[in-house]
Protein backbone atom coordinates (compact mmCIF):
# COMPACT_ATOMS: atom_id res chain seq x y z
CA UNK A 1 0.00 0.00 0.00
CA UNK A 2 1.26 3.68 -1.14
CA UNK A 3 0.55 6.46 1.57
CA UNK A 4 1.53 10.02 0.75
CA UNK A 5 3.89 11.90 3.64
CA UNK A 6 2.68 14.90 4.46
CA UNK A 7 3.89 17.58 7.12
CA UNK A 8 2.02 15.76 10.19
CA UNK A 9 2.44 12.04 8.72
CA UNK A 10 1.00 9.60 6.24
CA UNK A 11 -2.17 10.03 4.20
CA UNK A 12 -4.18 7.32 2.10
CA UNK A 13 -5.70 8.47 -1.28
CA UNK A 14 -9.45 6.81 -1.57
CA UNK A 15 -10.99 7.51 -5.16
CA UNK A 16 -14.54 6.21 -6.67
CA UNK A 17 -15.09 6.88 -10.24
CA UNK A 18 -18.80 7.82 -11.73
CA UNK A 19 -18.13 7.74 -15.73
CA UNK A 20 -20.86 8.43 -18.29
CA UNK A 21 -20.56 6.51 -21.41
CA UNK A 22 -22.79 7.43 -23.90
CA UNK A 23 -24.66 4.54 -25.56
CA UNK A 24 -23.89 3.65 -29.20
CA UNK A 25 -27.17 3.60 -30.67
CA UNK A 26 -29.31 5.30 -33.63
CA UNK A 27 -32.53 6.38 -31.58
CA UNK A 28 -32.51 7.70 -28.01
CA UNK A 29 -33.37 5.85 -24.77
CA UNK A 30 -37.13 6.49 -24.99
CA UNK A 31 -37.34 7.67 -28.71
CA UNK A 32 -37.02 7.23 -32.19
CA UNK A 33 -35.08 10.68 -32.75
CA UNK A 34 -31.65 10.11 -34.52
CA UNK A 35 -28.73 10.60 -32.60
CA UNK A 36 -25.60 11.24 -34.58
CA UNK A 37 -22.87 13.89 -33.49
CA UNK A 38 -22.62 17.54 -35.04
CA UNK A 39 -26.04 17.92 -36.69
CA UNK A 40 -27.47 21.35 -36.34
CA UNK A 41 -29.08 22.53 -33.06
CA UNK A 42 -32.55 20.81 -32.08
CA UNK A 43 -33.09 19.33 -35.61
CA UNK A 44 -33.06 15.65 -33.73
CA UNK A 45 -35.57 16.20 -31.30
CA UNK A 46 -39.10 14.21 -31.13
CA UNK A 47 -41.88 15.28 -28.97
CA UNK A 48 -40.71 13.27 -26.19
CA UNK A 49 -37.35 14.39 -25.83
CA UNK A 50 -39.39 18.39 -25.72
CA UNK A 51 -41.39 17.19 -22.48
CA UNK A 52 -44.26 17.51 -24.67
CA UNK A 53 -46.99 16.92 -22.24
CA UNK A 54 -48.92 13.38 -23.16
CA UNK A 55 -45.59 11.84 -24.96
CA UNK A 56 -45.45 8.74 -23.61
CA UNK A 57 -41.26 7.19 -23.74
CA UNK A 58 -41.23 3.72 -25.24
CA UNK A 59 -37.59 1.81 -24.15
CA UNK A 60 -35.33 1.19 -27.16
CA UNK A 61 -34.59 -2.37 -26.57
CA UNK A 62 -31.04 -1.99 -28.37
CA UNK A 63 -30.15 0.03 -25.46
CA UNK A 64 -30.62 -2.32 -22.90
CA UNK A 65 -28.75 -5.10 -25.41
CA UNK A 66 -25.56 -2.83 -24.98
CA UNK A 67 -26.01 -2.58 -21.40
CA UNK A 68 -26.37 -6.07 -20.26
CA UNK A 69 -23.15 -6.56 -22.84
CA UNK A 70 -21.30 -4.36 -20.93
CA UNK A 71 -22.61 -5.27 -17.55
CA UNK A 72 -21.03 -8.82 -18.62
CA UNK A 73 -18.08 -7.23 -19.68
CA UNK A 74 -17.80 -5.68 -16.41
CA UNK A 75 -18.21 -9.24 -14.56
CA UNK A 76 -20.87 -7.93 -13.14
CA UNK A 77 -24.31 -9.46 -12.45
CA UNK A 78 -27.15 -8.94 -14.72
CA UNK A 79 -30.63 -7.85 -12.41
CA UNK A 80 -33.34 -9.69 -14.50
CA UNK A 81 -36.11 -7.03 -13.18
CA UNK A 82 -34.57 -3.17 -12.86
CA UNK A 83 -36.71 -0.14 -12.43
CA UNK A 84 -36.83 2.66 -14.11
CA UNK A 85 -36.95 6.00 -11.88
CA UNK A 86 -37.60 10.08 -12.78
CA UNK A 87 -34.96 12.32 -10.93
CA UNK A 88 -36.57 15.45 -10.49
CA UNK A 89 -34.38 19.24 -10.87
CA UNK A 90 -34.82 22.02 -12.47
CA UNK A 91 -32.91 22.96 -15.62
CA UNK A 92 -33.27 25.16 -18.70
CA UNK A 93 -31.84 22.55 -20.98
CA UNK A 94 -33.93 19.14 -19.28
CA UNK A 95 -37.45 20.62 -20.59
CA UNK A 96 -39.53 17.68 -18.87
CA UNK A 97 -37.91 19.05 -15.17
CA UNK A 98 -36.70 14.98 -14.38
CA UNK A 99 -34.04 12.91 -15.75
CA UNK A 100 -35.61 9.60 -16.65
CA UNK A 101 -32.96 7.18 -14.74
CA UNK A 102 -32.82 3.82 -12.41
CA UNK A 103 -32.25 4.33 -8.77
CA UNK A 104 -32.91 1.71 -6.35
CA UNK A 105 -33.00 -1.30 -8.81
CA UNK A 106 -30.21 -0.72 -11.76
CA UNK A 107 -29.94 -3.51 -14.23
CA UNK A 108 -26.46 -3.94 -13.49
CA UNK A 109 -25.55 -4.67 -10.40
CA UNK A 110 -21.95 -5.85 -8.78
CA UNK A 111 -18.95 -6.17 -10.91
CA UNK A 112 -14.99 -5.67 -11.25
CA UNK A 113 -12.13 -4.76 -13.82
CA UNK A 114 -8.89 -5.76 -13.42
CA UNK A 115 -6.41 -2.69 -14.14
CA UNK A 116 -2.98 -2.83 -15.37
CA UNK A 117 -0.15 -0.32 -13.29
CA UNK A 118 2.97 0.91 -14.62
CA UNK A 119 4.89 -1.95 -12.62
CA UNK A 120 3.41 -4.56 -14.12
CA UNK A 121 0.91 -5.42 -11.65
CA UNK A 122 -2.54 -5.88 -11.98
CA UNK A 123 -5.48 -4.81 -9.67
CA UNK A 124 -8.74 -5.50 -9.30
CA UNK A 125 -11.48 -2.73 -8.80
CA UNK A 126 -15.06 -3.66 -7.75
CA UNK A 127 -18.14 -1.89 -10.04
CA UNK A 128 -20.82 -0.82 -7.67
CA UNK A 129 -23.23 -0.61 -10.51
CA UNK A 130 -24.13 0.39 -13.88
CA UNK A 131 -27.72 1.94 -14.51
CA UNK A 132 -29.34 3.69 -17.86
CA UNK A 133 -30.54 7.17 -17.96
CA UNK A 134 -31.58 10.03 -20.40
CA UNK A 135 -28.65 12.33 -21.03
CA UNK A 136 -29.99 16.47 -20.86
CA UNK A 137 -30.20 19.08 -23.52
CA UNK A 138 -27.08 21.51 -23.85
CA UNK A 139 -26.63 25.28 -22.70
CA UNK A 140 -25.36 27.72 -24.74
CA UNK A 141 -24.60 31.18 -22.44
CA UNK A 142 -21.77 32.39 -25.02
CA UNK A 143 -23.74 32.99 -28.57
CA UNK A 144 -25.58 35.72 -27.41
CA UNK A 145 -24.62 38.91 -25.12
CA UNK A 146 -28.01 38.72 -22.92
CA UNK A 147 -29.52 35.01 -24.30
CA UNK A 148 -28.98 31.84 -23.61
CA UNK A 149 -29.43 29.53 -26.00
CA UNK A 150 -30.48 25.50 -25.74
CA UNK A 151 -29.69 22.59 -28.06
CA UNK A 152 -31.82 19.62 -27.37
CA UNK A 153 -30.25 17.41 -29.21
CA UNK A 154 -28.63 15.71 -27.03
CA UNK A 155 -31.75 15.50 -24.79
CA UNK A 156 -32.95 11.66 -24.05
CA UNK A 157 -29.64 10.12 -25.53
CA UNK A 158 -29.22 6.94 -23.88
CA UNK A 159 -26.09 6.77 -21.54
CA UNK A 160 -24.53 4.02 -18.99
CA UNK A 161 -23.61 5.33 -15.65
CA UNK A 162 -20.43 3.12 -14.54
CA UNK A 163 -20.07 3.53 -10.84
CA UNK A 164 -16.95 1.87 -9.01
CA UNK A 165 -16.37 1.43 -5.27
CA UNK A 166 -13.99 3.24 -4.07
CA UNK A 167 -11.26 1.19 -4.26
CA UNK A 168 -8.87 3.52 -6.23
CA UNK A 169 -5.61 4.93 -4.41
CA UNK A 170 -3.56 7.42 -6.92
CA UNK A 171 -3.94 9.21 -10.00
CA UNK A 172 -2.40 6.61 -11.84
CA UNK A 173 -4.48 3.99 -10.87
CA UNK A 174 -7.63 6.35 -12.14
CA UNK A 175 -5.81 6.52 -15.66
CA UNK A 176 -5.59 3.03 -16.00
CA UNK A 177 -8.66 2.28 -15.09
CA UNK A 178 -10.34 4.96 -17.45
CA UNK A 179 -7.80 3.94 -20.42
CA UNK A 180 -9.13 -0.25 -19.71
CA UNK A 181 -13.12 0.82 -18.96
CA UNK A 182 -13.16 3.01 -22.37
CA UNK A 183 -10.49 0.04 -24.27
CA UNK A 184 -13.59 -2.23 -23.04
CA UNK A 185 -16.36 -0.19 -24.16
CA UNK A 186 -14.61 0.67 -27.46
CA UNK A 187 -14.10 -2.97 -28.25
CA UNK A 188 -18.09 -4.04 -27.52
CA UNK A 189 -19.14 -1.19 -29.39
CA UNK A 190 -21.76 -0.19 -26.86
CA UNK A 191 -19.78 3.34 -26.50
CA UNK A 192 -16.76 5.13 -28.66
CA UNK A 193 -15.04 6.46 -25.64
CA UNK A 194 -14.40 9.76 -27.13
CA UNK A 195 -13.96 11.58 -24.29
CA UNK A 196 -13.18 15.09 -26.31
CA UNK A 197 -16.61 14.81 -27.77
CA UNK A 198 -18.43 14.42 -24.56
CA UNK A 199 -19.05 10.75 -25.00
CA UNK A 200 -17.41 9.48 -22.05
CA UNK A 201 -16.72 11.53 -18.96
CA UNK A 202 -15.62 10.86 -15.40
CA UNK A 203 -17.06 12.35 -11.94
CA UNK A 204 -13.67 11.82 -9.82
CA UNK A 205 -14.44 11.36 -6.07
CA UNK A 206 -11.29 11.79 -4.36
CA UNK A 207 -10.92 11.87 -0.38
CA UNK A 208 -8.02 11.98 2.19
CA UNK A 209 -7.96 9.39 5.19
CA UNK A 210 -4.87 8.50 7.75
CA UNK A 211 -3.96 5.02 7.12
CA UNK A 212 -6.73 2.36 9.00
CA UNK A 213 -9.07 5.38 9.57
CA UNK A 214 -12.69 5.47 8.05
CA UNK A 215 -13.18 7.04 4.64
CA UNK A 216 -12.83 11.03 4.89
CA UNK A 217 -15.72 13.47 3.57
CA UNK A 218 -14.77 13.74 0.03
CA UNK A 219 -14.81 16.09 -3.17
CA UNK A 220 -16.60 15.34 -6.26
CA UNK A 221 -15.30 16.75 -9.47
CA UNK A 222 -17.77 17.16 -12.42
CA UNK A 223 -17.74 15.97 -16.07
CA UNK A 224 -13.90 15.50 -16.46
CA UNK A 225 -13.31 14.85 -20.41
CA UNK A 226 -9.95 13.73 -20.62
CA UNK A 227 -8.01 10.57 -19.12
CA UNK A 228 -5.28 13.26 -18.57
CA UNK A 229 -7.11 15.80 -17.08
CA UNK A 230 -8.87 13.15 -14.14
CA UNK A 231 -5.16 12.54 -13.29
CA UNK A 232 -3.93 15.91 -13.12
CA UNK A 233 -7.50 16.68 -11.50
CA UNK A 234 -6.30 14.18 -8.66
CA UNK A 235 -3.22 15.36 -8.02
CA UNK A 236 -4.63 18.85 -7.60
CA UNK A 237 -7.30 17.31 -4.89
CA UNK A 238 -4.91 15.65 -3.33
CA UNK A 239 -2.65 18.61 -2.38
CA UNK A 240 -5.56 21.08 -1.33
CA UNK A 241 -7.27 19.05 0.58
CA UNK A 242 -3.65 17.56 2.30
CA UNK A 243 -2.79 21.60 3.35
CA UNK A 244 -6.47 21.87 4.57
CA UNK A 245 -6.80 18.53 6.40
CA UNK A 246 -2.56 18.98 7.97
CA UNK A 247 -3.76 22.92 9.33
CA UNK A 248 -6.27 21.03 11.21
CA UNK A 249 -9.59 22.17 8.81
CA UNK A 250 -12.36 19.81 7.43
CA UNK A 251 -13.60 18.91 4.17
CA UNK A 252 -16.79 20.15 2.68
CA UNK A 253 -18.35 17.55 1.09
CA UNK A 254 -19.23 19.91 -2.58
CA UNK A 255 -19.03 19.69 -6.29
CA UNK A 256 -15.86 21.04 -7.91
CA UNK A 257 -14.97 22.19 -12.00
CA UNK A 258 -12.09 21.07 -13.15
CA UNK A 259 -10.23 23.74 -14.88
CA UNK A 260 -7.82 22.41 -17.84
CA UNK A 261 -6.43 25.78 -18.51
CA UNK A 262 -5.49 26.77 -15.00
CA UNK A 263 -4.95 22.65 -14.23
CA UNK A 264 -6.88 23.61 -10.72
CA UNK A 265 -9.87 22.41 -9.24
CA UNK A 266 -12.61 25.25 -8.30
CA UNK A 267 -15.96 24.73 -6.29
CA UNK A 268 -19.00 24.97 -8.15
CA UNK A 269 -21.80 24.15 -5.37
CA UNK A 270 -22.57 22.04 -2.48
CA UNK A 271 -23.45 18.37 -3.02
CA UNK A 272 -26.97 17.37 -3.41
CA UNK A 273 -27.88 14.62 -2.17
CA UNK A 274 -31.14 11.89 -3.19
CA UNK A 275 -33.64 13.11 -0.97
CA UNK A 276 -33.24 16.51 -2.96
CA UNK A 277 -34.12 14.65 -6.45
CA UNK A 278 -37.40 13.00 -4.85
CA UNK A 279 -36.68 10.04 -6.92
CA UNK A 280 -39.95 8.33 -7.93
CA UNK A 281 -41.05 5.06 -9.78
CA UNK A 282 -42.18 6.70 -13.43
CA UNK A 283 -45.35 5.85 -13.83
CA UNK A 284 -45.06 6.03 -17.72
CA UNK A 285 -42.54 2.85 -17.66
CA UNK A 286 -43.07 -0.30 -16.68
CA UNK A 287 -40.07 -2.80 -14.85
CA UNK A 288 -37.88 -3.58 -17.41
CA UNK A 289 -37.75 -7.30 -17.30
CA UNK A 290 -35.51 -9.72 -18.97
CA UNK A 291 -35.30 -13.63 -18.89
CA UNK A 292 -32.41 -15.84 -18.52
CA UNK A 293 -32.56 -16.84 -22.08
CA UNK A 294 -32.39 -13.12 -23.26
CA UNK A 295 -29.48 -12.03 -21.21
CA UNK A 296 -27.31 -15.99 -21.95
CA UNK A 297 -28.51 -14.63 -25.92
CA UNK A 298 -26.08 -11.86 -25.15
CA UNK A 299 -23.41 -13.44 -23.66
CA UNK A 300 -23.20 -15.55 -26.63
CA UNK A 301 -22.95 -12.46 -29.25
CA UNK A 302 -19.88 -10.91 -27.22
CA UNK A 303 -16.68 -10.44 -28.88
CA UNK A 304 -13.31 -11.25 -27.65
CA UNK A 305 -12.52 -9.26 -24.81
CA UNK A 306 -9.20 -7.67 -24.35
CA UNK A 307 -8.01 -9.20 -21.46
CA UNK A 308 -8.99 -13.08 -22.47
CA UNK A 309 -7.55 -11.82 -25.99
CA UNK A 310 -4.31 -10.88 -24.85
CA UNK A 311 -3.87 -14.47 -22.78
CA UNK A 312 -4.32 -15.55 -26.15
CA UNK A 313 -1.83 -13.67 -28.23
CA UNK A 314 0.90 -14.66 -25.10
CA UNK A 315 -0.07 -18.13 -25.64
CA UNK A 316 -0.82 -18.35 -29.24
CA UNK A 317 1.55 -15.71 -30.64
CA UNK A 318 4.59 -16.67 -27.88
CA UNK A 319 4.55 -13.02 -27.51
CA UNK A 320 5.49 -11.14 -24.38
CA UNK A 321 3.22 -9.55 -21.97
CA UNK A 322 4.07 -6.33 -22.66
CA UNK A 323 3.50 -6.99 -26.48
CA UNK A 324 0.64 -8.52 -25.83
CA UNK A 325 -1.03 -5.63 -23.74
CA UNK A 326 -0.74 -3.25 -26.34
CA UNK A 327 -1.20 -5.61 -29.63
CA UNK A 328 -4.62 -6.25 -27.73
CA UNK A 329 -5.88 -3.22 -26.11
CA UNK A 330 -7.25 -1.63 -28.96
CA UNK A 331 -9.14 -3.06 -31.53
CA UNK A 332 -7.22 -1.75 -34.22
CA UNK A 333 -4.30 -2.91 -33.13
CA UNK A 334 -4.97 -6.66 -32.80
CA UNK A 335 -6.88 -6.46 -36.19
CA UNK A 336 -3.92 -5.35 -38.10
CA UNK A 337 -1.36 -7.97 -36.15
CA UNK A 338 -3.57 -10.64 -36.71
CA UNK A 339 -3.81 -9.95 -40.37
CA UNK A 340 -0.16 -9.68 -40.61
CA UNK A 341 0.59 -13.28 -38.93
CA UNK A 342 -2.28 -14.99 -40.85
CA UNK A 343 -0.69 -13.28 -44.31
CA UNK A 344 3.26 -13.91 -43.44
CA UNK A 345 4.74 -17.22 -44.84
CA UNK A 346 7.41 -16.69 -42.04
CA UNK A 347 4.92 -16.86 -38.93
CA UNK A 348 7.92 -14.94 -37.14
CA UNK A 349 5.44 -13.22 -34.82
CA UNK A 350 7.62 -11.99 -32.53
CA UNK A 351 9.36 -10.08 -35.68
CA UNK A 352 6.27 -8.85 -36.77
CA UNK A 353 5.34 -7.31 -33.24
CA UNK A 354 8.42 -5.19 -32.93
CA UNK A 355 8.18 -4.02 -36.44
CA UNK A 356 4.53 -3.23 -35.97
CA UNK A 357 5.19 -1.61 -32.04
CA UNK A 358 8.41 0.14 -33.26
CA UNK A 359 8.91 0.99 -36.93
CA UNK A 360 5.35 1.14 -38.05
CA UNK A 361 4.06 3.41 -35.31
CA UNK A 362 7.20 5.79 -35.18
CA UNK A 363 6.50 6.12 -39.21
CA UNK A 364 2.81 6.38 -38.03
CA UNK A 365 3.34 8.94 -35.54
CA UNK A 366 5.60 11.45 -37.39
CA UNK A 367 3.06 11.35 -40.03
CA UNK A 368 0.44 12.20 -37.85
CA UNK A 369 -2.05 9.41 -38.64
CA UNK A 370 -3.76 6.39 -36.76
CA UNK A 371 -3.53 2.70 -37.71
CA UNK A 372 -6.81 2.41 -39.48
CA UNK A 373 -5.19 4.96 -42.55
CA UNK A 374 -1.71 4.07 -42.19
CA UNK A 375 -0.21 3.53 -45.84
CA UNK A 376 1.10 0.68 -45.15
CA UNK A 377 -1.32 -2.52 -44.94
CA UNK A 378 -0.79 -5.20 -42.67
CA UNK A 379 -0.16 -7.91 -45.81
CA UNK A 380 2.72 -5.89 -47.05
CA UNK A 381 4.21 -5.62 -43.49
CA UNK A 382 4.23 -9.01 -43.27
CA UNK A 383 5.62 -8.98 -46.60
CA UNK A 384 8.81 -7.03 -45.46
CA UNK A 385 9.39 -9.14 -42.37
CA UNK A 386 9.11 -12.38 -44.48
CA UNK A 387 12.03 -10.45 -46.52
CA UNK A 388 14.25 -9.80 -43.68
CA UNK A 389 13.96 -13.40 -42.51
CA UNK A 390 14.50 -14.98 -45.72
CA UNK A 391 18.02 -12.93 -45.98
CA UNK A 392 16.69 -11.31 -49.04
CA UNK A 393 17.23 -7.80 -47.09
CA UNK A 394 18.95 -6.53 -43.93
CA UNK A 395 17.09 -4.92 -41.25
CA UNK A 396 18.78 -2.03 -41.64
CA UNK A 397 17.49 -1.98 -45.91
CA UNK A 398 14.22 -2.49 -44.28
CA UNK A 399 14.24 0.51 -42.57
CA UNK A 400 14.54 2.58 -45.69
CA UNK A 401 11.75 0.29 -47.41
CA UNK A 402 9.63 1.06 -44.88
CA UNK A 403 9.69 4.52 -45.20
CA UNK A 404 9.16 4.50 -49.10
CA UNK A 405 6.07 1.96 -48.22
CA UNK A 406 5.13 4.84 -46.08
CA UNK A 407 5.11 7.31 -48.94
CA UNK A 408 3.98 4.89 -52.02
CA UNK A 409 1.88 2.58 -50.15
CA UNK A 410 3.69 -0.25 -52.71
CA UNK A 411 4.61 -3.62 -52.27
CA UNK A 412 7.77 -4.04 -50.59
CA UNK A 413 8.87 -6.52 -52.86
CA UNK A 414 8.32 -4.34 -55.15
CA UNK A 415 10.29 -1.49 -53.88
CA UNK A 416 13.08 -4.16 -52.90
CA UNK A 417 13.33 -5.58 -56.85
CA UNK A 418 13.07 -1.74 -58.59
CA UNK A 419 15.41 0.10 -56.56
CA UNK A 420 17.71 -2.98 -56.74
CA UNK A 421 18.13 -3.37 -52.85
CA UNK A 422 18.57 -7.03 -52.79
CA UNK A 423 21.37 -7.91 -49.94
CA UNK A 424 24.09 -9.61 -51.57
CA UNK A 425 24.78 -13.01 -50.54
CA UNK A 426 27.17 -14.32 -53.44
CA UNK A 427 30.10 -15.13 -51.49
CA UNK A 428 32.79 -14.85 -54.21
CA UNK A 429 31.25 -10.81 -54.89
CA UNK A 430 31.50 -10.09 -50.66
CA UNK A 431 35.22 -11.32 -50.58
CA UNK A 432 36.43 -9.25 -53.62
CA UNK A 433 34.85 -5.87 -52.13
CA UNK A 434 36.48 -7.16 -48.33
CA UNK A 435 39.74 -7.68 -50.11
CA UNK A 436 39.49 -4.13 -51.56
CA UNK A 437 39.07 -2.49 -48.29
CA UNK A 438 41.95 -4.04 -46.42
CA UNK A 439 44.41 -3.76 -49.21
CA UNK A 440 43.57 0.03 -49.27
CA UNK A 441 43.78 0.24 -44.98
CA UNK A 442 47.09 -1.77 -44.72
CA UNK A 443 47.92 0.20 -41.41
CA UNK A 444 44.54 0.17 -39.87
CA UNK A 445 45.41 -4.14 -40.49
CA UNK A 446 48.82 -4.40 -38.74
CA UNK A 447 46.91 -2.28 -35.77
CA UNK A 448 44.00 -4.90 -35.75
CA UNK A 449 46.45 -7.60 -36.07
CA UNK A 450 48.42 -6.19 -33.18
CA UNK A 451 45.22 -6.30 -30.79
CA UNK A 452 42.99 -3.21 -31.57
CA UNK A 453 39.87 -5.27 -31.53
CA UNK A 454 37.47 -2.39 -31.74
CA UNK A 455 38.58 -1.93 -35.59
CA UNK A 456 36.55 -4.80 -36.61
CA UNK A 457 33.85 -2.28 -36.74
CA UNK A 458 35.66 0.25 -38.81
CA UNK A 459 35.87 -2.49 -41.39
CA UNK A 460 32.62 -3.66 -40.99
CA UNK A 461 31.50 -0.05 -41.20
CA UNK A 462 33.88 0.37 -45.13
CA UNK A 463 32.62 -2.53 -46.20
CA UNK A 464 29.05 -1.79 -45.83
CA UNK A 465 29.42 1.59 -47.57
CA UNK A 466 31.04 0.09 -50.40
CA UNK A 467 27.93 -2.41 -50.43
CA UNK A 468 25.70 0.30 -50.07
CA UNK A 469 24.08 -1.36 -46.98
CA UNK A 470 23.26 -4.09 -49.19
CA UNK A 471 25.65 -7.02 -47.96
CA UNK A 472 24.26 -10.16 -46.04
CA UNK A 473 25.82 -9.18 -42.63
CA UNK A 474 26.64 -12.27 -41.22
CA UNK A 475 28.08 -13.41 -44.26
CA UNK A 476 30.53 -9.91 -43.98
CA UNK A 477 31.29 -10.90 -40.58
CA UNK A 478 32.20 -14.50 -41.04
CA UNK A 479 34.43 -13.53 -44.00
CA UNK A 480 36.25 -10.54 -42.26
CA UNK A 481 37.19 -12.58 -39.40
CA UNK A 482 38.51 -15.12 -41.27
CA UNK A 483 40.79 -13.00 -43.84
CA UNK A 484 41.76 -10.74 -40.73
CA UNK A 485 42.44 -13.81 -38.00
CA UNK A 486 44.42 -15.29 -41.14
P1 LIG B 1 -23.45 10.00 -5.28
O1 LIG B 1 -24.39 9.22 -6.15
O2 LIG B 1 -24.15 10.90 -4.34
O3 LIG B 1 -22.41 10.73 -6.06
P2 LIG B 1 -22.40 7.48 -4.24
O4 LIG B 1 -22.46 7.00 -2.84
O5 LIG B 1 -23.19 6.73 -5.24
O6 LIG B 1 -22.71 9.01 -4.28
O7 LIG B 1 -20.87 7.42 -4.64
C1 LIG B 1 -20.42 7.93 -5.79
C2 LIG B 1 -18.95 7.59 -6.00
O8 LIG B 1 -18.18 8.11 -4.93
C3 LIG B 1 -18.65 6.11 -6.05
O9 LIG B 1 -17.81 5.90 -7.14
C4 LIG B 1 -17.94 5.83 -4.75
O10 LIG B 1 -16.97 4.82 -4.91
C5 LIG B 1 -17.28 7.14 -4.45
N1 LIG B 1 -17.06 7.39 -3.02
C6 LIG B 1 -17.92 7.21 -2.03
N2 LIG B 1 -17.37 7.59 -0.85
C7 LIG B 1 -16.12 8.04 -1.13
C8 LIG B 1 -15.06 8.59 -0.34
N3 LIG B 1 -15.16 8.77 0.96
N4 LIG B 1 -13.93 8.94 -0.99
C9 LIG B 1 -13.80 8.81 -2.32
N5 LIG B 1 -14.77 8.31 -3.09
C10 LIG B 1 -15.92 7.93 -2.51
MG1 LIG C 1 -22.20 11.44 -8.01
Amino acid sequence: MKYIEGKTGPWEVVIGLEVHAQIISKAKLFSGADTSFGAEPNTQVSFVDAGFPGMLPVINTFCVTQAIKTGLALNAKINERSVFARKNYFYADLPSGYQISQFEHPIVGLGYLDIELENGETKRIGITRLHMEQDAGKSFHDQHPTKSYIDLNRAGVALMEIVSEPDLRSSEEVMAYLKKLRALLRCLETCDGNMEEGSMRADVNVSLRRPGEPFGTRAEIKNVNSIRFAGQAVEYEIARQMEILEEGGTIVQETRLFDSAKNETRSMRSKEHAQDYRYFTDPDLPPLILTKEEIEAVKASMPELPDSKKARFMSEYGLPSYDAELLSGEKENALFYESAVKSSTSKSTKLISNWMLGELFAVLNKMNLALKDSPISAENLAKLVDLITTDVISGKIAKDVLLIMAETSDDPEKIVEEKGLKQVTDTGAIEKIIDEVLSANPDKVTEYRSGKDKLFGFFIGQIMKVMSGKGNPGMINDILKKKLDA
